[in-house]
């Protein structure tokens, strides 16, 4: 689903350049749950944006089923962006005027989805994050694990086919950040492939996959067993 052959993407200031990501290769397959970890500034971020196309890459390519993305006008890009992906971020990235209904609904607006389609959609992610009751309240009003989940429950609203995921726990205490995990793991088996970015070792075994970057280049993708846990 996704391929990158010999990506690389050098940030230029005035000063410095800086090559965030050196000819990386990746094969990332439907259904999979990958963790990717590294040193801070190796190139993760600047990778899972790139996946997103939310940033450019300087040379290389960037397949996403099979098809390149070089060349995609803005238009095209976004249109893809919006079939196919969603984002987490570290710090949720929510509207602090916006009711958390509203929150969910409004990327569902920009995508032009009709009023009950929008609906039926934010009902199910609510219901799926748990926070169906809390639904009137603002963002403020929530705790962090909380507010985490409602940013999960925009990002899959969307049905993204990829879900990417930035430190989506870096903020939470354990127990929160436990239930976050949780959730991601639930929303892969119904189908959603997941790239997470994370510092924490427990997180990057039970996603099954780790992939390593260390100073922009993938050193490193193993492949662990299972948690007996995980599968039944
Ligand atoms: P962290 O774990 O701290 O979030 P990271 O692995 O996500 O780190 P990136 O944000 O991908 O690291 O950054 C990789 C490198 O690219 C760093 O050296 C960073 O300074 C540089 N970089 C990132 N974004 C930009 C930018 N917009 N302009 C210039 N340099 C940048
Ligand atoms: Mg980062």
């Amino acid at each position: 689903m996704i391929t990158l052959n010999n990506l690389s993407k050098i940030f230029r200031t005035e000063l410095i350049e800086t090559h965030a990501l050196r000819d990386v290769n990746l094969q990332v397959n439907e259904g999979e749950f990958a963790a990717l970890t590294g040193p801070s500034g190796s190139g993760k971020s600047t990778l899972l944006n790139i996946l997103g196309t939310l940033e450019s890459f300087d040379s290389g390519d960037y397949l996403l089923d099979g098809q390149s993305v070089t060349g995609l006008s803005d238009a095209a890009l976004s249109k893809l962006r919006n079939e196919k992906i969603g984002f987490i971020f570290q710090s949720f990235n929510l509207i602090k005027d916006f009711s958390i209904y509203d929150n969910i609904e409004l990327p569902l607006r920009y995508r032009g989805l009709k009023a009950g389609a929008r609906k039926q959609r934010i009902e199910q992610a609510l219901e799926l994050v748990g926070l169906h009751a809390r639904r009137d309240y603002l963002p403020g009003q929530l705790s962090g694990g909380q507010q985490q989940r409602v940013a999960i429950a925009r990002a899959i609203a969307g049905q993204p086919r990829i879900l990417l995921a930035d430190e989506p726990t870096g903020n939470l205490d354990s127990l929160m950040a436990r239930q976050v995990m949780e959730l991601l793991e639930q929303i892969n088996q119904q189908g959603c492939t997941i790239l997470m970015v994370t510092h924490d070792p427990d997180q990057a075994r039970r996603a099954g996959r780790n992939i390593q970057i260390i100073d922009g280049q993938l050193h490193d993708s193993t492949l662990y067993e299972p948690l007996a846990a995980h599968s039944a």
